[in-house]
């Protein structure tokens, strides 16, 4: 008898696939305030050195290291924010944190150090040069790359645009998404549900990922379980969408449409992946005036679509975006707490990462069937089990963290 498992395709070879010749897609210059999250599509230089002058690491007083160790005249006062005349020799000058370090100054004395009576100050002996003084340039050289290609304008990089007095960047657009829902029995919230009927997960659950990794949702419609509707529906995504999602309808039943209408309309491969959930996967490409769509084509099953999109949306928005932090989900080793074990397809159980002092526990929803989107609720990572793999509480196991970035 032929082994069932030598027909299944593996994770790794789909998303070969599914990325081979994916391209950044164009980029737009934008406001920095309109800018969070977004992907840089070029590097960015420094315009400005930072710090852009000398200055004072404390309140306290400015002098040169070599006068430490006496009375000192204190010969001028420069606020945070003034302009700072030269030091004169055998002076101090009384600064602040930020204050510009007169030219003349070496080093900075803490106020906590320095006695005051009337116009005189005591400065303790042995200061070295360069002590609480924060040197122009020491975080950026003018000229030098602040941040590259490719970085996620997250809060620490929006402060470094701030900082060179940036206003615009130039960043990828967002990849625009199709979201299509197949099946007659998908109802709308809203709606009222019949018998039979059940309401949409998929598209409100997709919509949030899709914009978590950078993506927007420009048309999301459900889909009838007809064929002449099918190829209607997925021509007009297709002329819109960098990416057309469909969920649901890529099993092999009489209703499952999306393989007989891609096959028509442009290019389609069926893959019966060894992963569990989400066994079937489709991949095509619609022809479209201006070049082609991707589609992807994730099972209906929400749990299934949902680990899906983590395993083949994610890595396909960062390829469409030029953002490597997207290529792979973050990898870690964790002690499981659980017990389960594998036949011929590798498993996606999701699971919460704790964060102990003896380090990371992963603990599984107790029920994993692919149909409990209650699963996903909690989960902060999907930890990776083998094929024919059991796993007992205590084994080490890799755990894919759900991060958007
Ligand atoms: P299918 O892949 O079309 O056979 O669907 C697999 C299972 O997922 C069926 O039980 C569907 O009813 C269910 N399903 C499909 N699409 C959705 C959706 N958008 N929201 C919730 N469940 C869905
Ligand atoms: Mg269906």
């Amino acid at each position: 008898m032929a082994d069932p498992s030598s027909e299944l395709q593996s994770v790794e070879d789909a998303l070969a696939a599914l990325l081979e010749g994916v391209r950044p897609v164009a980029s737009e210059s934008i406001t920095c305030e309109a800018a969070a999250g977004r992907v840089l599509a070029e590097d960015v230089a420094a315009r400005l050195d930072v710090p852009t002058f000398d200055n004072s690491a404390m309140d306290g007083y400015a002098l040169r290291a070599e006068d430490a160790g006496q009375w000192l005249p204190v010969s001028q006062r420069i606020p945070a924010g003034a302009p700072a005349k030269p030091l004169a020799p055998g002076t101090c000058v009384r600064l602040f944190t930020g204050s510009e370090l007169p030219p003349g100054a070496d080093c900075v004395v803490m106020q906590e150090r320095v006695e005051r009576d009337g116009n005189q100050a005591w400065i303790p002996a042995d200061i070295p040069a360069g002590d609480n003084v924060r040197r122009r340039g020491r975080d950026v050289s003018v000229g030098t790359r602040l941040l590259a290609t490719g970085t996620r304008l997250e809060a620490a990089a929006l402060g470094q645009l701030a900082g060179q007095g940036i206003t615009e960047v130039t960043v990828r657009r967002r990849p625009r998404i199709a979201l299509l829902s197949t099946g007659d029995e998908i109802v709308d919230p809203g709606e009222p549900l019949g018998p039979g009927q059940i309401y949409n997960s998929n598209r409100p659950m997709l919509r949030r990922l899709i914009e978590r990794f950078g993506g927007e949702v420009v048309m999301a419609r459900r889909v009838a379980d007809d064929f002449a509707t099918t190829c209607h529906l997925l021509g007009e995504a297709a002329a819109q969408a960098d990416v057309v999602i469909t969920t649901g309808g890529v099993s092999v039943g009489e209703e499952d449409h999306v393989k007989a209408a891609l096959e028509q309309l442009g290019q389609l491969d069926l893959w019966r992946l060894a992963m569990r959930p989400g066994k079937p996967l489709a991949l095509g490409r619609l022809p479209t005036t201006n070049g082609e769509a991707r589609l992807v084509g994730l099972p209906g099953n929400p749990v299934s679509s949902y680990v899906g999109a983590w395993i083949y949306l994610r890595p396909l928005l960062g390829a469409l975006l030029g953002s490597p932090a997207l290529a792979e989900l973050p990898r870690l080793r964790a002690r499981a707490d659980f017990t389960t074990h594998t036949r011929e397809r590798r498993h996606y159980m999701r699971v919460e990462l704790r964060f102990l002092p003896e380090g990371p526990v992963a603990s599984a929803f107790a029920d994993q069937n692919s149909g409990v989107l209650s699963s996903c609720v909690t989960a902060n990572a999907l930890a990776v089990v083998p094929a024919n793999t059991s796993i007992a509480p205590g084994d080490a196991i890799d755990c894919l963290w759900l991060t958007e970035a």
